[in-house]
């Protein structure tokens, strides 16, 4: 592996990275061997306090890229936990995201005393309110439980060091931007801020902008670039022909397992029925099923017993199941950006995988906005052998379809909100903190670095 040079760092293993050495008993139960690019671009500048814009999706080893310094910077400055005021903060899109963003902190810092707490709406929130009472270093939490969880008085955030928005991008397109403003508003100014996105929409920069401090900014994959090992095809076929294909496709044995998005609720348990009466095990996981349901469901489908999980976006969001062999459009997604998410739940850690999206005559537009985010005409795939299916005639190149009018489509949820308010009333700096706050200088056992968390001005 080349080494990755940063500044001064030169960092091609773990231990060049010079994390605490109950963090690398962690690495090594988890069998990592190498840092993945995210992680050796990130990690040296977060351990010396920066604020970090990432741009990478989920698959890169990006939660790591997080999680382990802020877990240093834990052992580093141990305190007491108090009630109701944790130290960390990792605001996720989904309860789902934020699962697995709390279980990897307990993976990391199985070896420190650390307690990690999740909050998000669809489960009964007297035990978080109890939880949060015993105290958590680190607590991760959906944007509109915590919202909740303040206004009842059962949580501050005063005391939070370090804040982290992950999958910011599909937090502004679900509407959080309030929602964010008011956490944000409600940390401590002198605080270390990583911001991770998949996406860089001018709403993420503004974001970015508004609430980091001179930023170290670190791309793993160009601007909504999608995964280069994603290999993908369209299928132009008719809206009434889709359940027909899928069961068709969904037959062929390479498939390990296989995600299906629709664009609503009821269109993922439509399509579950038909695929079960069609012999193919599926189950739907959409924000109408309940918490239990969906983790019921998550685990059977990393199990493999449900080989195919079918999902609209906002609950698809975060999935991390490795081995999903296909990922299946059933319908294009309204929002492009949204495409790059989805195809990047394939080919995950090194293995390949394959896109396939459905589109109908009344989702050409659709197709062509994702081709302009991927910045490539994506292929025409043959139908699977054995399908009865006539595809649609393969439309002109040159043809720009209309904008469909009417509600908008898709499973993002709208991007209302979106663009409302995110800027402060003048006067304040970019970041609205205090210049030069440092108040949190790492301490020796790592004496050849500078472990300040200083804000370093480039
Ligand atoms: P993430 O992008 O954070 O969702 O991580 C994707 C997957 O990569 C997770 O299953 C992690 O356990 C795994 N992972 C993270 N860092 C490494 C690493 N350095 N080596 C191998 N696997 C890793």
């Amino acid at each position: 592996m080349r080494p990755c040079i940063i500044e001064r760092y030169y960092v091609t293993t773990f231990s060049d990275l010079d994390l605490h050495k109950l963090l690398m008993k962690a690495i090594n139960a988890q069998g990592y061997e190498t840092p993945t690019p995210i992680q050796t671009q990130a990690i040296p500048h977060l351990l010396d306090g920066r604020d970090l814009l990432g741009i990478a999706q989920t698959g890169t080893g990006k939660t790591a890229a997080f999680a382990l310094p802020t877990l240093d910077y834990l052992l580093e400055h141990q305190e007491l936990r108090e009630p109701k005021k944790p130290r960390v903060l990792v605001l996720a899109p989904t309860r789902e995201l934020a699962s697995q963003i709390a279980e990897s902190f307990r993976e990391y810092s199985q070896f420190m005393d650390c307690v990690t707490q999740t909050v998000f709406g669809g489960v009964k929130i007297n035990k978080q309110i109890r939880d949060l009472q015993k105290g958590a270093h680190v607590l991760v939490a959906t944007p509109g439980r915590l919202l909740d969880l303040m206004s009842q008085g059962a949580l501050h955030l005063s005391k939070i060091e370090i804040l982290i928005l992950d999958e910011a991008d599909q937090m502004l397109d679900m509407g959080f931007i309030r929602d964010l403003n008011k956490i944000i508003a409600a940390v401590p100014k002198d605080r270390q801020t990583l911001l991770f996105s998949a996406t860089m929409p001018k709403t993420i920069s503004e974001l970015a902008g508004q609430y980091l401090d001179d930023p170290i900014k670190v791309s793993v994959a160009p601007e909504s670039t999608t995964a280069e090992r994603v290999n993908q095809g369209i299928i132009h076929v008719a809206n009434g022909d889709k359940l027909r294909l899928l069961s068709a496709i969904l037959k062929d044995p390479s498939i390990n397992r296989a995600l299906v998005f629709t664009r609503t609720k009821h269109g993922a348990d439509k399509v579950v029925r038909k695929l079960l009466q069609s012999g193919v095990q599926a189950a739907a996981i959409h924000g109408n099923k309940s918490q239990p349901q969906r983790t019921k469901t998550l685990a059977a489908f990393k199990a493999g017993t449900t080989p195919v999980l079918v999902a609209t976006d906002i609950a698809a969001r975060g999935i991390d199941v490795d081995g999903i062999s296909h990922v299946v459009n059933f319908e294009m997604p309204n929002v492009a950006e949204q495409y790059v998410h989805r195809i990047g739940r394939t080919a995950r850690a090194g293995k390949d995988g394959l896109a396939i999206s459905f589109v109908a005559e009344d989702e050409l537009y659709y197709l062509r906005e994702v081709e302009k985010v991927v910045r490539k005409p994506i292929d025409i795939i043959a139908m699977p052998a054995d399908c009865d299916v006539t595809p649609l005639p393969v439309p002109d190149p040159n043809f720009r379809p209309p904008k469909p009018k009417g509600p908008s489509r898709g499973g993002g949820g709208g991007r209302s909100g979106q663009r409302q308010g995110n800027r402060r009333p003048g006067g304040q700096s970019a970041s609205g903190k205090s210049p030069g706050g440092d108040q949190r200088k790492r301490s020796g056992g790592h004496a050849n670095r500078n472990r300040t968390r200083a804000k370093v001005s480039a």
